[in-house]
């Protein structure tokens, strides 16, 4: 599997890290995993309040 690097500067792709405009291409940073862990916290705290609710409900009845 290829990386694929991504200029910061023009924000170009390539596999090369030379960039056309003369500045250096980095790893691009798979943006997914922060993604997944923002989701995954929002999961956790929804995951919580539901289940307080449920207790809650629970307990009402
Ligand atoms: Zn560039």
């Amino acid at each position: 599997m290829k990386h694929i690097l991504r200029c910061p500067k023009c924000h170009s792709y390539g596999l090369k890290p030379e960039c056309e405009c003369g500045d250096k291409r980095l790893h691009c940073k798979p943006p997914k995993l922060s993604v997944d862990d923002k989701y995954g916290k929002y999961r956790r705290m929804a995951k919580e309040s539901a289940n307080i609710n449920k207790e809650s409900v629970d307990e009402d009845q």
